[in-house]
């Protein structure tokens, strides 16, 4: 079942179980980082949960009513509560919604499922909110949080749900799906290995270009020292509207500098980049791996630095000049 979501078969296995039986938790937590297949697998799982038919066919009005793969969710047993568009978080006027929905039985199905996609995003607000949710569960209805930082959840909540951890599936499993894609083994390859067993990250990494961006990161690194660092930037073009653009661009160069640092410290490397192996350990000649460390560090902040929306053009700039200085000490 749920073919389509590779791996976490424990999950499924428990998953499977959990729709056969009769008493059964109201809470589910589902936490792993992003990219393997939690939410997919969480909507899935509410698909099954609702559908009229016992056997799993996809096609009752149920099912119809909710196709995520064309972003139609009318289904009336289903809720979702998510960050809004415009907000990293999910307001306590959300939750409230969901709770005044408490009211009303399934019209539909047996059951109501409700995805809290962003579990982690709660307000401080929302949180205590939603414990009220989950202390005195809804009749027949079924709760999947989904998370990324478990950390950040009430202890209170942790303590009513029951956790389904998520971890990064086989690397060669993430290639066996990149070689269904237009991709050359060697590119699956790398990628499967940059995502680190992702395969959200992976395929997020092969629509986004990840090889032309690698080859802009690999042709600063073979600039660095550069002798006029400021006419340099002035006229490489660095990403300086797309934050996705920006982040790739960091992170295309921090895998880099990750494997030129394990060719200088391991006997034995597990290079990402195996297709630039030859490349890589001409360039880690020219640094110590205490350079290398100190640029890995300057490549951590800028993404950080990104995540929370800095100015990206200022933000890429500082981390170049930053490394620049760096191999020049
Ligand atoms: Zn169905």
């Amino acid at each position: 079942m749920w073919d389509s979501i590779l791996g976490h078969e424990q999950n499924k296995d428990f998953l499977i179980k959990f729709l056969q039986a009769e008493s059964r938790p109201h809470a589910l937590l589902f936490c792993g980082e992003e990219g393997l297949g939690k939410r997919a697998l969480a909507q899935q799982f509410a698909k099954t949960l609702l559908c009229l038919h016992t056997d799993g066919v996809d096609n009752c009005e149920s099912c119809r009513l909710l196709n995520f793969a064309d972003g139609n969710i009318s289904h009336p047993d289903f809720l979702l509560l998510a960050p809004e568009e415009d907000s990293r978080n999910i307001k306590i006027e959300q939750v409230k919604e969901i709770i005044r929905q408490s009211a009303f039985a399934p019209v539909l199905a047996k059951n109501k499922v409700c995805i809290v996609d962003g579990a982690d995003k709660m307000t401080a607000d929302a949180a205590n909110s939603f414990l009220k949710l989950l202390e005195e569960p809804p009749q027949g209805w079924v709760i999947i949080l989904i998370a990324t930082a478990e950390n950040a959840l009430l202890p209170t909540i942790l303590s009513r749900v029951v956790r389904l951890r998520f971890n990064p599936v086989d690397v060669s499993l993430v290639r066996e799906v990149l070689k269904k894609r237009q991709l050359t083994e060697q590119e699956a390859d790398v990628l499967a290995r940059v995502s680190e067993g992702s395969v959200g990250t992976a395929l997020a990494l092969s629509e986004q270009q990840f090889f032309a961006c690698r080859k802009q990161a690999l042709a600063l690194i073979e600039a660095l020292p550069l002798p006029q660092a400021f006419n340099y930037l002035a006229t490489f073009n660095l990403p300086d509207k797309d934050y996705t653009q920006a982040q790739l661009f960091v992170k295309a160069l921090q895998v880099l500098l990750r494997d030129m640092l394990l060719l200088k410290v391991a006997a034995s490397a597990d290079l990402y980049n195996t297709d630039l192996s030859a490349e890589l350990q001409e360039l880690a000649a020219g640094w110590q791996p205490r350079q290398l460390r100190g640029a890995l560090r300057e490549i951590d902040n800028a993404y950080k630095a990104l995540t929370e929306s800095a100015g990206i053009k200022l933000t890429l700039e500082a981390m170049v000049l930053q490394i620049d200085m760096l191999r020049k000490e």
